[in-house]
């Protein structure tokens, strides 16, 4: 029987392990803390999940694929991890990103449609369309429960065999140590999200401090909405976490063990101004909660897949969008494990030209 160690137990480890214990592998999960801690990246209470971005097919697709996967996930279990409320864009300019993404979504068959501004109001209670040249409707995109999913599949992980294992691994040749036992396999992926560049410096990686905000608004159904030009992004209520509203524009650097967990008053502030900017009726609004997370940014947002020696592999540099793939990139990675393809050049470790244009962010400070 083939043999895996899965080291991190994210959304992406976990993903991973769950299938390539369902397809014949003897799989051994090893994480730190436990499936869904708060630290992790995975751990937030929500994530974005659309088709649409920019000028890339690869991902539009892995996400369309991914899509149907998280569909699957929330029957099997019988409990949606996955809200389908849609995702309406905000396009500042007539042929910038949205524009771009649209084209590629037509050329894929996956549904949207581009709408006046003032029919935004057709989808929030209230909304101010000012400074848009058009809305980008992508109506079959949505909410995910990140971090229940995220326990939901490290569990059925263990149901299906997976060997759990709690300690920090570190890397031992082409095994793991982990409290002193060497662990070998016929392949180890270290899945360690911002974890990763303390035991691997030499990948392209900066870790920085993400704020997330959610409001006391109970604006239900409403759907998914993201500002790219301005890298604001949020959605209506889900399980009674109010409503998020909060930036993608990367934050400062930070350590996802010992950094503070404390959001800074600075996001707050944005966070709020903006709310009240796009839908009048919600300025003022107070946060409900808040948490504070971490992006592994890559300098082009392209992940790293990469073999860094025969049967080890390192799977990250997930550059905050990440999430929504999981079901279908596990796949992908199993594929690889299998011999059955070589990765894409764009996930290597070569020179990386800096580019924003995969994440909800087209903000630049430059
Ligand atoms: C604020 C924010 C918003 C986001 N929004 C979206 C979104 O809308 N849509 C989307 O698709 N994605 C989004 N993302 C990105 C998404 O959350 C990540 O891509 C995804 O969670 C990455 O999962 P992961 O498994 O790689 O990392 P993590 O969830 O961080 O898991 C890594 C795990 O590895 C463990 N680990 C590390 N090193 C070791 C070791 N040596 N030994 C044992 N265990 C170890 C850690 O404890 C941790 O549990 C967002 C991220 C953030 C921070």
């Amino acid at each position: 029987m083939k043999s895996v160690i899965v080291v991190g137990a994210g959304i992406w480890g976990s993903s991973l392990a769950l299938r390539l214990a369902e397809t014949g592998w003897q799989v051994t999960l090893v994480e730190q803390h436990t499936p869904g801690h708060v630290r992790q990246a995975s751990a937030g209470e929500t994530r974005l999940l659309r088709s649409a971005h920019g000028t890339d097919e690869w991902y539009a697709r892995l996400s369309r694929t991914a899509r149907q996967g998280w569909l699957d996930l929330g029957e099997r279990i019988g409990e949606p991890l996955y809200h389908e409320h849609g995702t309406v864009w905000f396009a500042r300019e007539e042929h910038g990103w949205e524009r771009a993404s649209a084209g590629v979504l037509g050329s894929l068959g996956i549904p949207h449609e581009l709408l006046d501004p003032a029919d935004g109001r057709r989808f929030f209670p209230d909304f101010a369309p000012d400074g848009l040249a058009f809305l980008l409707w992508e109506p079959e995109a949505g909410v995910l429960r990140a971090r229940r999913a995220t326990q939901v599949i490290a569990r059925l992980a263990v149901q299906a065999g997976v060997r759990l294992v709690t300690g920090r691994a570190v890397p031992y040749g082409e095994a793991i140590s982990v409290a002193g036992e060497v662990l070998r396999a016929d392949r180890v992926v270290w899945a360690g999200g911002a974890w990763l560049p303390a035991l691997f410096p030499e990948l392209p990686l900066v870790v920085t401090k993400q704020d997330t905000l959610h409001f006391d608004v109970a604006w239900r159904g409403t759907p998914a909405w993201v500002d790219y030009d301005v890298s604001a992004y949020g959605h209506g209520d889900v399980d009674g976490v109010g409503m998020k509203c909060t930036s993608d524009a990367e934050g400062l650097p930070y350590e996802p063990e010992e950094g503070s967990r404390t959001v800074d008053p600075e996001s707050v502030a944005a966070a709020s101004a903006y709310l009240g900017r796009r839908f009048p009726a919600l300025a003022g609004s107070r946060v409900l909660f808040s948490q504070v997370c971490q992006y592994a940014l890559t300098p082009d947002a392209e992940w790293i897949i990469h073999e860094t020696a025969p049967g080890v592999w390192v799977l990250g540099g997930d550059s905050g969008h990440g999430f929504k793939h999981a079901p279908a990139l596990a796949g992908y990675v199993a594929g690889l494990l299998d011999g059955e393809y070589a990765p894409e050049p764009r996930f290597g470790l070569h020179e990386r030209t800096p580019a924003r244009g995969l994440r909800t962010s087209g903000f630049t400070d430059g």
